[in-house]
C-alpha cells in the first residue's frame, strides 16, 4: 500500500546573521496509514523542525515530502498539529474552544457541530462542555485540545511533546488517554518526544535521531510479544524494559 507520508533526502538549515544552523541532514522515511510513529532524539537536534516541514510552515532546502504519492504542496490531505501548550482560550467555553478551528476554516455546520458533541461525549468531557478551560485539570485540557484537532478530521496528526508541560502522574494518564483515542480514531500520528518511555508506550515504530544536525540513526519497530498497544499496559509488560534499553543505548552509544 502507498505510504500516507514519504520524506526523501530532506535537508534543512536555519540562516541567521550569526551564521548557519544545520538542523536536518538527509532524512528519509515513510509512514503507513494508521501508523503511530515516535521520533526521539536529544533536545535541539531538529525534531520540531521536521514537524514544521511536514506541516508546511517551512520548506525543505533539499529533498521531497510526498503525501499519498503527491508533492505536499499539491496534496489536499489535512494535517492536525498538537503542541506542548494546549492554547485553549479561557474566554470561550470548552465546547466553543473545540469549534474554533472549524469556525476559522468556515466548516461549522450541523454535521461538524454534532461530531464535536459526539467526541466530547465519547471522551468524557460532555459535562464540561460549558465550563471554562481553567476549570479543567491539565489532562482534561490536553484531551480537549486533542478533540479540537480531531474534529477537523485530520488525516495525519503531528504531536510535539504534547505531555511535557504536565506533572509526571498526569503525564502517564494523559499519554494513555491520548494514545488510546488516536488508536480508536485510527489516525496516523507522528509524536516528537525526548522521553523514551513515552515513545515505547505509544508507538508502532520509533525513529531515533542523532544530535544536531539530526540524521536518522536507527528505526525500531516496537512489537510486544503480547500484542499490547495500550500505553499503560505496555509500561507494565516485562518486555517494556528491553525496548527502553534498546532505544537508550542507541541514544547513548558511549554510556
Ligand atoms: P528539537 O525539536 O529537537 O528540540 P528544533 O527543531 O526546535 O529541535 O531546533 C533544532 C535546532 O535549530 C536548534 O539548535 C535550534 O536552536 C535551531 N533553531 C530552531 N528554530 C530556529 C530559528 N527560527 N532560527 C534559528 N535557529 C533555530
Amino acid at each position: 500500500m502507498e505510504p500516507i507520508l514519504e520524506l526523501k533526502h530532506i535537508f534543512y538549515a536555519y540562516h541567521t546573521p550569526d551564521g548557519e544552523t544545520r538542523a536536518l541532514e538527509d532524512i528519509s522515511f515513510s509512514v503507513r496509514e494508521g501508523e503511530f510513529i515516535a521520533i526521539v532524539g536529544p533536545s535541539g537536534c531538529g525534531k520540531s523542525t521536521l514537524l514544521h516541514l511536514i506541516f508546511g510552515l517551512l520548506e525543505p532546502e533539499q529533498g521531497q515530502i510526498n503525501i499519498r504519492g503527491s508533492s505536499r504542496k499539491d496534496s489536499s490531505v489535512r494535517i492536525g498539529y498538537m503542541l506542548q501548550k494546549d492554547e485553549l482560550l479561557n474566554w470561550r467555553s470548552v465546547y466553543h474552544n473545540i469549534l474554533l478551528g472549524l469556525e476559522i476554516q468556515h466548516r461549522l455546520n450541523p454535521r461538524t457541530r454534532e461530531r464535536a458533541k459526539e467526541l466530547l461525549k465519547t471522551y468524557g468531557l460532555e459535562q464540561f462542555a460549558s465550563s471554562r478551560p481553567s476549570e479543567l485539570s491539565g489532562g482534561m485540557r490536553q484531551r480537549a485540545a486533542l478533540i479540537r484537532t480531531l474534529v477537523l478530521e485530520p488525516d495525519i496528526l503531528l504531536l510535539d511533546e504534547p505531555f511535557s508541560a504536565l506533572d509526571y502522574q498526569t503525564r502517564l494518564n494523559t499519554g494513555n488517554d491520548i494514545g488510546q483515542i488516536i488508536r480508536k480514531e485510527k489516525k496516523t500520528a507522528i509524536l516528537v518526544t525526548h522521553d523514551i518511555s513515552e515513545a515505547v508506550s505509544l508507538a508502532d515504530r520509533i525513529l531515533v535521531f542523532s544530535s544536531r544536525p539530526a540524521a536518522l540513526s536507527q528505526t525500531v519497530t516496537v512489537s510486544f510479544a503480547s500484542g499490547e498497544t495500550s500505553p499503560l499496559r505496555r509500561r507494565n509488560d516485562p518486555e517494556f524494559k528491553t525496548w527502553f534499553n534498546l532505544i537508550w543505548k542507541e541514544l547513548n552509544p558511549d554510556a
